[in-house]
């Protein structure tokens, strides 16, 4: 088990209506050392005594300040950590232990990628994103994000910032579209297929609640063919 890091609340944002953006800082001011796509377990006092729960890093590696990192967290119905950390400001103090985790690109790099999340499931797939587009332009990248509202859209001013750039392809699908919306609708595996469809085949990043992990590899695997190997999930619940 790796040693417990404190750490400092430097600003806390509503990203949406259910997410609150982190930017934390580890005091000792060393470097987080991680990869892309790996998360951290957040120690918070709850109302009901200490717990930990684990958060991916939502932000690239090796930042100026690599003592610097971001978390986002959806405030769950009924939660204790989700709802405490809902409430913190700057200068809250907690720690991490961390990094954890196995969901990185440092093995495919140089394949192309399609990522696919939902809600906070953004969170690692950002991480990767940015890692990838500090690199000189390589293999392609799709980023495939389902949230309900256009009011979900996590980082909705970067997701556009990736689309003008022409580095990622990025689509936007809402489970409860709002009228005037003229982006995709549904949940993000009724689009995975047409995405996927691509020679060389891509590697799949797939971050979110089990139920959608679960649907998403059911559908590259039973009906596309995927090979399990070049499927990748991390599931929040
Ligand atoms: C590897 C990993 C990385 C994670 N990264 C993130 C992250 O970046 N951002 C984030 O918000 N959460 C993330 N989670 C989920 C997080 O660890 C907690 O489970 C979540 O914050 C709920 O904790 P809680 O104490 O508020 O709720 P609890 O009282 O522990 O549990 C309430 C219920 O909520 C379910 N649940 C967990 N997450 C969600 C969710 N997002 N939406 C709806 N229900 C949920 C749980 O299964 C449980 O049944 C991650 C989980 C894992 C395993």
């Amino acid at each position: 088990m790796s040693a417990r890091r404190p750490v400092e609340l430097l600003a806390a944002q509503d990203l949406s209506p259910s997410v609150r953006g982190l930017e934390l800082r580890c005091i000792d001011g060393e470097p987080l050392l991680f990869d892309a796509g790996q998360w951290v377990d957040l120690h918070v006092e709850t109302p009901g005594g200490a717990e930990k729960r684990a958060y991916s890093i939502a932000s690239a590696p090796g930042m100026d300040d690599p003592a610097r990192f971001e978390l986002a967290v959806t405030r769950v119905d009924g939660g204790l950590v989700s709802n405490t950390i809902h409430t913190l400001g700057p200068g809250a103090r907690l720690e991490i232990d961390g990094p954890h985790g196995f969901f990185t690109r440092e093995a495919t790099r140089d394949e192309p990628a399609v990522f696919v999340g939902t809600g906070t499931g953004l969170c690692p797939l950002r991480s990767m994103l940015q890692d990838a587009l500090r690199q000189p332009p390589g293999p392609p990248l799709t980023l495939l994000f389902g949230c309900r509202t256009q009011a979900d859209i996590l980082w909705r001013d970067e997701l556009e910032d990736w689309s003008r750039s022409g580095r990622v392809d990025v689509h936007v699908t809402l489970s409860r579209p709002e009228a005037g919306w003229v982006g995709r609708t549904g949940y993000v595996q009724t689009h995975v297929a047409e995405l996927v469809a691509t020679a060389p085949r891509p590697h799949i990043y797939i971050c979110g609640l089990s139920r959608m992990v679960s649907e998403v590899r059911r559908v590259l695997k039973q009906e596309l063919g995927f090979d399990r190997r070049s499927i990748h999930s991390e599931r929040y619940d």
